[in-house]
């Protein structure tokens, strides 16, 4: 009986260890601009497309965003708090299952539909473009 319970513990703990780890954010303010330099860094971690990424920053902070290189330049000052809850709701949207909380999903085209497939439990959820 204890034995079973260990096992059970052990490999809830063993779960949320690995649990996704959000990126942290390394943003600049440069002048009327925000410079967003591990944005390569991050779409890599997220393993979403830069573009699409780009594309959210965008609109969620309502000003033009450009990737140059490594980088993602938006026009427009952010302070680095605000930048990083964003970007946390990008991985919420984007990224994260809603059925088993892991991050092993990819988008899916299905009819003309974007979906968030996961690849752990199998679940999917339409996305809004
Ligand atoms: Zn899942």
């Amino acid at each position: 009986m204890l034995d079973e319970l260990y096992k059970e513990l052990s490999s809830k703990r063993k779960g949320s260890a690995e649990r996704f780890q959000m990126p942290v954010v390394d943003v600049t303010v440069e002048g009327n601009r925000t410079v967003f330099r591990n944005f390569s860094t991050f779409c890599e971690k997220v393993r979403r497309e830069p573009e699409l990424v780009a594309k959210f920053i965008s609109r969620e902070f309502g000003a033009p965003a450009r990737i140059e290189g490594k980088r993602l330049i938006l026009q427009k000052r952010v302070k680095r708090g605000l930048f990083q809850k964003k970007m946390e709701l990008f991985v919420d949207y984007y990224v994260l299952c809603h059925e088993c909380g892991k991050p092993d999903t990819k988008i899916v085209n299905i009819e003309g539909v974007h979906y968030l497939v996961c690849e752990a439990c199998g679940a999917r959820r339409p996305l809004k473009k």
